[in-house]
């Protein structure tokens, strides 16, 4: 049966909650599709609601869940990798089963096959690449894309033969979002820091001959527009021989002005991060330091290359103008300046990657959608939802998708009650589909075996973990099927 098919099927009456606030009424099958952040907070809210029964697939195209938690969040904050602590709980339950290292839209399985084995098929596939410059120069050797980058020294298996020679001394980051402090922060540590955690063996060996002393952040605009988080600069700024720098000037004008307007969205916030950030403008650094010096108001316009390799970022002045909605944006002024760097990182965001078979806004890189509800030709498709960075964009912490994916889980209840009436579908269809198609599947337990040879293989050199970077070597791990 097509989605279509099933949403023209008769609606019986709505399910209620039974007394005893227990699930009734006919089950739901779900599918959702990617299991990171959006995708396990998409299971918790659907098997922890109470208005009916529900059973949950959750596909990965990898063999290991947690995206972004397991590739894009920094190897040195563990700590908020604790997360996955919740996570395979859910993976743990009866009524959820992991589908790992299956492709869906790219692969054997296509979107209209799921719609034949599930009453709902939800997306939380996250923003899978990284959005450009469109500037020349671009594609030197040591221009890479900041998604790459992080992709690579957090072992993902797209990445195991990207490369990143960190041997100069100044490097711009472009962008000054949370992913531009992560990264101006790994360059800047401790070699003896990283090599404990689980960064990929590659990368820590390109860490550990980094020469790089020097990183410009460039802000198109001013310290108030600012993106980061200011605990992710005094994560920067605790290093120590790391001196963090900062246009006084700049920061005074944005301080005074946050001060005059408590107006402001965020008033407080803000206003602690342009205090913080006053308070970094007046140290000096200390001979011997590291510096990372956050430059607002510059828009690079091209890269400078000498045998095909980055020599140079070339920049302009901006100036802010505000239109009359009160929204800011950076003009350039005509006074430009370059850079000597050997190395920069577009740190610009993420972008969404579209599903063979799904709608996709090629503008904002997203899926169209209504509340999560799939828009196709401008209206809701029935059965088919988005939740996570595939639904409302690049934004927000781990945290966000919580509330996003329970918030899209209330749509599918809403919708629900048009399933009424038509058969309960069999869980036992899409494995015969997959063994058919001869898809090596990864089941949570089989997930879990890695997760252990991962950490015993850490143990033997000093890390937390050694990843298994490549598919082929975790699928080896796991012995003949
Ligand atoms: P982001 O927060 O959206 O920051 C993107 C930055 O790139 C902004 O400074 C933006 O400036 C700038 N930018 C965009 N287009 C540009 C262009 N053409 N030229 C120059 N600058 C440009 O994105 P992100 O850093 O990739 O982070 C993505 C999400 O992940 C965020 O929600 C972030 O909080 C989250 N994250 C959190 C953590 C953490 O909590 N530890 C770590 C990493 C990421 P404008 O503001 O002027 O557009």
């Amino acid at each position: 049966m097509t989605t279509s098919e099933s949403a023209s099927s008769p609606a019986a009456a709505p399910s209620t909650p039974s007394a005893a606030g227990t699930p009734s009424g006919r089950r739901l099958r779900v599918a959702v599709v990617g299991a990171g952040p959006a995708g396990f907070y998409t299971v918790e809210a659907l098997v922890k609601q109470k208005e009916r029964p529900a059973s949950v697939d959750l596909f990965e195209r990898l063999p290991a869940p947690y995206g972004l938690v397991r590739y894009g969040v920094a190897p040195d904050h563990q700590k908020i990798k604790s997360v996955t602590v919740a996570y395979d709980k859910l993976g743990a339950r009866p009524d959820v089963r992991y589908f790992g290292n299956v492709s869906i839209g790219h692969g054997a399985i296509s979107v209209e096959d799921l719609f034949d084995h599930y009453d709902h098929v939800v997306f939380t596939v996250g923003c899978e690449t990284d959005r450009r410059l469109g500037i020349p120069g671009e594609d030197l050797e040591g221009s890479h894309a900041a998604t790459s980058f992080v992709a690579w020294y957090n072992g993902h298996p797209d990445f195991a033969d990207y490369r990143a020679d960190l041997r100069t001394e100044r490097a711009a980051i472009v962008g000054i979002g949370d992913v531009a402090m992560d990264l101006s922060r790994l360059l800047v540590r401790p070699y003896a820091d990283l090599r404990r955690t689980d960064m990929a063996n590659a990368a820590l060996a390109a860490f550990a001959e980094s020469r790089v002393r020097e990183i410009v952040v460039l802000a198109r605009r001013g310290p108030a527009q600012a993106a980061f988080a200011a605990k992710e600069l005094e994560d920067i700024v605790e290093l120590p021989g790391v001196h963090v720098s900062v246009d006084r000037e700049h920061v005074r004008a944005d301080l005074a002005a946050c001060e005059a307007d408590h107006q402001t969205p965020h008033h407080g916030l803000l206003k602690r991060k342009l205090e913080f950030l006053a308070h970094l403008a007046e140290k000096e650094p200390k001979p011997g330091d590291k510096r990372v010096v956050l430059r607002f108001f510059a828009s690079p316009v091209r890269l400078h290359g000498e045998a095909g390799r980055v020599t140079g970022i070339e920049i302009e002045r901006n100036q802010l103008v505000t239109d009359e909605r009160g929204r800011t944006s950076a003009r350039g002024t005509g006074v430009f300046e370059t850079l000597p760097v050997g190395l920069v990182f577009r740190s610009v965001g993420y972008r969404g990657v579209p599903i063979p078979g799904l709608p996709f806004d090629d503008g904002a890189g997203i899926v169209p959608n209504a509340d999560g509800r799939v828009l196709r030709n401008g209206h809701p498709w029935p059965n088919v939802y988005v939740a996570g960075w595939i639904k409302r964009g690049p934004s927000g912490v781990i945290g966000t998708n919580k509330s996003d994916a329970a918030h899209t889980v209330q749509k599918m209840l809403e919708d629900a009650p048009a399933l009424d009436g038509t058969p309960e579908k069999s869980g036992e269809g899409i494995v015969d589909v997959l063994r058919e198609r001869g898809i090596h599947f990864v089941t949570y337990p089989d997930w879990k075996a890695l997760d252990a040879i991962e950490v015993e293989r850490g143990k033997a050199s000093g890390k937390v973990r050694e990843k298994l970077v490549r598919v082929p070597e975790m699928l080896g791990a796991l012995g003949p099927r």
